[in-house]
């Protein structure tokens, strides 16, 4: 099929959930990918911030094809090794002390979420402005965005918002129905934004005050994207539950939540559960994954190359009018603009680039952590001719 035909059938038999580009991918490599009609892009967008160790990995396809002629699944009434050996593993990277696995972001926050009303006894939980948690019903409340929550009332009840960057702002929300807040250290789709410096540190602070719990969505920034392992570490903060998910399959579905264990110890048998979370193929994808990152120190390069690409892309702001911001770590960027940046993207994308725009004015940049120099540098002169011709 070509590009042409896929659309035509989407257009029937699937649900128009999504605003796609016109593009069908069907293959890729490294920081590679091609469509299905053989046209080549540099791919800045990796998945959304989901292939950090590139598309077609050896180790993570070695570890699917090994694991996939062994078993794909088994229920969690099982014991895998699998399971354990991947818990261990994100344990000792994060210095958490247990984790639950399940199958994506949203999982993952709503885990979170019942762990932390578990363990309080309480039953709000504060979070911010401007923020994306994922799609189910009640992390489109947690989302502090009001675009997700229209046409789908009644929103589950529990959550509380206050303005990103302000630690007086949670202060006055907290009461003593408050079970902790939940914040993303850099809000990916809200528009890469960056928090204050020491916001993090002071929000922990105050949850250590109130005797709440201060939770961390690292589901967008985790596993290298922003130069080191998880963005916390960035502000100095180890936050009482973590979750995560997007770049911890390498390509693979699979999130996780991390606690430490007297958090942890809240879930009693039965209490929490899914059926495909932390199986055996998952698992095995998400430790080849992450051992592929160490072993190659991605996080390094994705320092490396962010602080030549964000640089970069700060020159181009001296020349354009229309950049209003560049901001990011690591290879998280996002270069905000004073117009609406959908035409940009497939502009950029005919050019054989991939980029991404969020929040309406937002570029995003988030390639696999593997990327190189010189394809950061075409990706520049292609993002330089595109906006000669807009500006
Ligand atoms: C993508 C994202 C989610 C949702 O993850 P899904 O796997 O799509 O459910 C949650 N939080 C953040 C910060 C994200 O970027």
């Amino acid at each position: 099929m070509n590009t042409e035909d896929i659309i035509a059938l989407e257009k029937k038999y699937v649900m128009h959930t999504y605003g796609r580009q016109p593009l069908a991918l069907s293959k890729g490599n490294g920081a590679l990918v091609w469509d299905v009609d053989g046209k080549k892009y540099i791919d800045c967008f990796a998945g959304l911030a989901v292939n950090n160790v590139g598309h077609a990995h050896p180790k993570v396809v070695d570890a699917i094809c090994n694991q996939a002629k062994k078993m794909l699944h088994c229920s969690n009434i099982y014991y895998t090794e699998e399971q354990v050996v991947l818990a261990k593993l994100l344990c000792e990277i994060s210095s958490y002390d247990k984790v639950f696995l399940c199958n994506s972001g949203a999982e993952a926050n709503e885990g979170a979420v019942k762990l932390a009303r578990k363990y309080t006894k309480k039953g709000n939980v504060i979070c911010m402005d401007n923020s994306f948690h994922g799609r189910t019903l009640a992390m489109v409340a947690a989302t502090g965005q009001h675009k997700y929550k229209k046409g789908i009332e009644p929103i589950p009840q529990g959550f509380k918002h206050t303005p990103y960057g302000d630690v007086d702002a949670v202060a006055e929300k907290i009461d003593d129905n408050t079970a902790g807040v939940l914040v993303e250290p850099i809000q990916g789709e809200g528009g890469v934004v960056v928090p204050p410096k020491n916001y993090l540190k002071e929000l922990k602070e105050l949850c250590e005050d109130k005797d709440i719990l201060f939770m961390v969505d690292e589901v967008q920034t985790g596993f290298g994207r922003t130069g080191n392992m998880f963005a916390s570490e960035i502000f100095g903060v180890n936050a009482d539950i973590t979750t995560i998910a997007k770049g911890l399959g390498g390509g693979f579905p699979i999130g996780g939540i991390l606690a430490r264990e007297e958090i942890a110890d809240a879930f009693e048998a039965g209490d929490h559960g899914t059926t495909f979370g932390g199986n055996p193929l998952a698992c095995a994808a998400a430790k080849a994954s992450i051992e592929a990152i160490m072993e190659e120190n991605l996080t390094d390069n994705a320092k490396k190359q962010g602080k030549y690409f964000k640089d970069k892309l700060m020159q181009l702001k001296k020349k354009y009018g229309i950049i209003e911001d560049v901001r990011g770590y690591g290879l998280l960027i996002g270069m905000e603009l004073n117009i609406k940046c959908g035409d940009i993207v497939n502009k950029v994308a005919d050019k054989g680039v991939l980029i991404n725009c969020t929040a309406d004015k937002v570029l995003r940049f988030a390639p696999p952590l593997l990327i190189e120099k010189d394809q950061i540098d075409v990706t520049l002169d292609v993002l330089d001719e595109v906006l000669e011709k807009v500006s």
